[in-house]
């Protein structure tokens, strides 16, 4: 069982096939809006919520001016509380490292408590091709395992598929039979329940990710609302937990700060219905080995790149995808990243470094409403248009790059504004050539590659009077006018 990973196409043609799908945007909406409504209640709540969204800022911040410094922190207090640290270049190394521990413990099958960060380096793949089986335990995450899907949401990865959709899964992927399972929310949970106790009780090995990693005591700390987490943490042998180097935290005063903030920014919670800690192995309780996996995979990259350093800040707490109109319409596959809506946009271009990654920080209308949302005030509008900056600068750098479409009209109204004669004779020239395809003030067609922009929107004519032309009429009468009468 693995979930697809995600297939890495132009964000504008994935909308496209995405937008045609009336069903998808039905669901995408009733969700983020039922998730904005109590967020906005649960935040609303706390008067002091902007100095604990400063706080939040400060603290992550802090940990990236001395990030090497709190991971060789967190590396010796792991240590030595018994646990083993390995250090993770890239995906490869990663994958390599779980699937060694795997292998070591004799096992064909691990459970996993959900883990974007092995999502991102495509471990089930990886433990796939070696035989083995990664069981997702999350009932969101089993629900796109089981469609073969990647996810398409941060905190609710289904959140594009609704009961009917579940319950034909289920009959299928579980092998139940079809007349002894409804569509009701108490039968397809109970029906996940039973499927996932099975393989909670036998696996030897679990992997799971990490929300947070204390470097004052190594301590590792998940949070997650259906106790599989818990499950996971402490039923196997063995635990596996990878984490991105951004989740360091130097102690537990900044926990504080990230545990108010994070349940009310994602699920509109207090507090998490479960918060797992462990440090290290305790003999006879819990799992009596634990491996940390420490992950750059490009992060190391962000963090030298200071205008878009604050990337790494995120918390995932997946604000920022139920305020995007842009994510409401064309849900979270189309991202082509299993970081979807404005924070996949910053962070998977910097990550992937691809040409369709690339196109990632233009899906955006740069509102600003992630920005008013986000619990650690990344500002996610700057940082979009740093990227779409060095976006087209690196097209440019390519061969044929500045040869586009795009980049001629760029290069060519840079030229005509930059003086005022030349703009002016531009007008004249556009109002004189405009001819047929203006109509009462308006162009609705044009041809080749501008047709792109009157295909969804109109285009104003040029007027048969600017309003210079207008100013500079009224303007002389009334300096003579000035003149005669002095
Ligand atoms: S960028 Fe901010 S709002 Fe978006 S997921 Fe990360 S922490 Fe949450």
């Amino acid at each position: 069982m693995s979930g697809a990973a995600p297939r890495r196409r132009k964000f504008e043609a994935a909308a496209r096939e995405a937008l045609a799908d009336s069903q998808l945007r039905r669901n995408l909406a009733k969700a983020t809006g039922t998730i904005r409504e109590k967020r906005a209640v649960a935040t609303g709540e706390m008067p002091d919520w902007q100095e604990l969204r400063e706080a939040g800022r400060r603290v992550k911040a802090g940990v990236m001016a001395h990030l090497g410094e709190h991971l060789e922190r967190l590396e010796a207090a792991v240590q030595e509380r018994g646990g083993v640290v390995h250090w993770a270049r890239d995906a490869a190394e990663a994958n390599a490292i779980v699937r060694d521990i795997v292998a070591a413990e004799g096992t064909h099958e691990v459970v996993k408590v959900k883990s974007i960060t092995t999502d991102e380096i495509g471990l089930n793949e990886a433990l796939a091709a070696a035989g083995i089986t990664a069981v997702e335990t999350d009932l969101a995450e089993l629900i796109v395992q089981l469609a073969h899907e990647p996810s398409s949401h941060i905190l609710v990865p289904a959140i594009h598929k609704n009961r009917a959709q579940i319950r034909a899964l289920f009959v299928e992927g579980m092998g139940l039979d079809p007349s002894e399972l409804s569509d009701e929310p108490r039968e397809l949970t109970a029906a996940a329940r039973r499927f996932l106790r099975e393989r909670f009780f036998r696996a030897r090995v679990a992997v799971s990710g990490a929300n947070f990693a204390v470097a004052e005591t190594g301590s590792v700390c998940v949070v997650e609302s259906e106790g599989n987490g818990r499950m996971c943490t402490t039923l196997p042998h063995t635990l596996v937990t990878v984490m991105g180097i951004e989740k360091v935290v130097p102690d537990w005063q900044a926990m504080e700060v990230f545990l108010q903030l994070l349940p009310r920014s994602s699920t509109a919670e207090r507090m998490n219905p479960y918060t797992s800690f462990w440090s290290g192995v305790t003999p006879g309780d819990g799992p009596q080995a634990f491996h940390l996996v420490l992950l750059d995979n490009g992060r190391t990259r962000v963090l030298a790149d200071e205008a878009a350093r604050q990337t790494l800040h995120c918390i995932r707490c997946s604000a920022c995808l139920n305020v995007c109109p842009v994510y409401a319409r064309v849900g979270g596959h189309a991202y082509g990243s299993v970081y979807p809506g404005p924070i996949g946009a910053i962070l998977t271009p910097q990550l992937q470094r691809s040409r369709e990654a690339d196109t990632l920080p233009f899906a955006s209308t740069l509102c600003g409403a992630c920005y008013e949302v986000c619990p650690v005030k990344i500002d996610i509008p700057r940082v979009l248009l740093h990227l779409r900056g060095r976006a087209v600068e690196r097209r440019r750098g390519s061969p044929g790059g500045w040869r586009s479409a795009e980049d001629a009209a760029m290069r060519a109204a840079a030229y005509l504004l930059a003086e005022p004669w030349r703009y002016q004779r531009a007008q004249r020239l556009a109002r004189g050539g405009q001819g047929l395809l203006a109509r009462r003030g308006i162009i609705s067609w044009l041809p080749g590659y501008l047709g792109r922009w009157t295909q969804t929107r109109d285009l104003p004519a040029v007027p048969r009077r600017t309003f210079r032309e207008w100013y500079q009429e009224r303007a002389k009468p009334a300096a003579a006018d000035r003149g005669g009468r002095s």
